[in-house]
């Protein structure tokens, strides 16, 4: 690490206490665009990377609610307005009880440059709690999901902060969060992104991080004449991304071969077929249950406590939560032959293993540009919301396509070395000129 690297990341530690995975991904950040910076010295002049790790504004409230017993609850809700300089404050909202400032703060200044590669004008956000929706029922689900939007509801607005969902933040709790907001503003906006299909949200929404770490993916083993087709892929998380990560692999032709809860994860060498994938969306989303279940149903392995990375596969998706392949989770993967690691979840890879994956020459896609498809069609919600129409599945889709394509020109440009093409420096630079440059335009913010 350069001296000025380490002196500024000493600033950020001491400002930032105890906050690690902020300061994970802002060191991150800083070592990729520190060349870049030095050779064009008006961002150093004027302080940009001092700004852009500055959050323009953090909220912190009390979220009391009374659970089944009709005993109270409290938790703690949080929205960090990181950065507006290219458009309202856009990024998802988490309920996990790991949740803390310092996690969405690192996710906050994630999707900053995340949304400024998409091509969309969306600012960075992000918020949450440390609620635990697990073993919660619905009643008790819909009275936090009121009791927290009762005070973030005069923070955010159509044009001014349009929270998604996140982990532990699916359909269910969008439409809580929405009903409390029409209720609070009476008004009918599109204040968040990820809402149902009868009232206002976009077809492909819940499809398009997955299907845009496919897409992507396909992008990278395009560069070597490679694609999906044919391709053993290991897959962590069973949510969201994971599941419409399968959906799109097994349409392009590959196999997912894993699926993972925080209890541990299933190994199903002949492939989560569609009809499979069909007993895990029922499992997940309706039923609420463990993964687990999936072996008791079709008979194949269940590694208990432990994650997907010991598989053999030749392309792996993490898709859970962020430091979840680590130095010997990645020198695992690439000893068994991967080629490809595509990343659906936030920093799932620590900076060990991103080392590992880097010094073996595999193609690497970090998260930002990787599972950008998420919020690339949130952006475009926004823009159906704004209009009030509604555009078919095919032109969504094509819309996201042609993003996660843009995306990986974009990592292409300003990362490649050589013959390696360094995705985390081309999204990292890719990410922080526009918005650097809207800073600049716009003085001292
Ligand atoms: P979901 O809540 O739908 O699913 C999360 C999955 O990951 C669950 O299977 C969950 O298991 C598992 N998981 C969560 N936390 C942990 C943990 N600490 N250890 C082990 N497993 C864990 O969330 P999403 O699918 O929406 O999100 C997954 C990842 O993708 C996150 O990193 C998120 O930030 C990222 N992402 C999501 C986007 C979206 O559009 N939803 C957009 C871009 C990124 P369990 O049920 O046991 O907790």
């Amino acid at each position: 690490m350069s001296n000025k690297i380490e002196a500024f990341m000493e600033k950020v530690k001491a400002k930032n206490t105890g906050e690690t995975e902020f300061h994970q991904a802002v060191q991150e950040v800083v070592e990729s665009v520190m060349p870049y910076l030095e050779k064009n010295p008006k961002y150093l002049k004027a302080k940009i990377l001092e700004r852009i790790t500055e959050p323009e504004r953090t909220i912190i409230f009390r979220v009391p609610w009374l659970d089944d017993k009709g005993e109270i609850q409290v938790n703690r809700g949080y929205r960090i307005e990181m950065n507006s300089a290219i458009g309202p404050y856009k990024g998802g909202l988490r309920l996990h009880p790991s949740v803390n400032l310092g996690i969405l703060k690192f996710l906050a200044f994630e999707q900053v440059f995340k949304n400024s590669l998409t091509t969309l004008p969306m600012g960075g956000g992000k918020g949450g709690s440390d609620f635990d929706p697990k073993g919660k029922s619905d009643n008790e689900v819909m009275k936090f999901c009121q009791s927290f939007m009762s005070e973030l509801f005069r923070h955010i607005g159509p044009d001014t902060d349009v929270p998604a969902g996140d982990i532990g933040v699916g359909g269910r709790e969008i439409g809580y969060l929405f009903g409390q907001y029409k209720r609070l503003r009476n008004e009918f906006t599109g204040v968040l992104t990820g809402k149902g299909l009868k009232w206002g949200g976009s077809l492909i929404r819940p499809e398009a991080t997955g299907y845009g770490a496919v897409y992507f993916a396909e992008e990278m083993l395009k560069t070597r004449g490679d694609s999906i087709k044919g391709k053993v892929c290991t897959v962590s998380g069973s949510g969201n991304v994971a599941q419409y990560t399968v959906e799109k692999v097994n349409q392009l032709g590959g196999k997912c071969v894993t699926l993972s809860d925080s209890n541990g994860t299933i190994y199903d060498p002949k492939g989560i077929d569609d009809k499979k994938l069909a007993f895990v969306m029922e499992l997940k989303n309706v039923k609420r249950g463990r993964i687990k279940e999936y072996a008791t149903k079709y008979g194949c392995k269940y590694l208990e406590g432990k994650r997907p990375w010991g598989m053999k596969c030749d392309a792996a998706f993490p898709s859970a939560t962020q430091n979840e392949i680590d130095k010997s989770d990645a020198k695992e993967l690439v000893k068994n032959g991967c080629i490809c690691v595509a990343e659906g979840a936030n920093m799932p890879t620590t900076p060990e293993g991103i080392e590992v994956f880097q010094n073996a020459k595999i193609l690497y896609g970090p998260g930002k540009a990787a599972n950008a498809g998420g919020v690339s069609v949130s952006g475009l919600e926004m823009s159906q919301n704004s209009e009030r129409l509604s555009w078919s599945r095919k032109e969504v889709d094509a819309k996201l396509h042609g993003i996660m394509v843009s995306i990986h020109q974009t990592c292409v440009k300003y990362g490649t070395e050589g013959k390696y093409i360094n995705y985390v420096k081309g999204a990292n630079i890719g990410g922080f000129v526009k918005v650097a440059d809207a800073m600049l335009d716009q003085g001292l913010v």
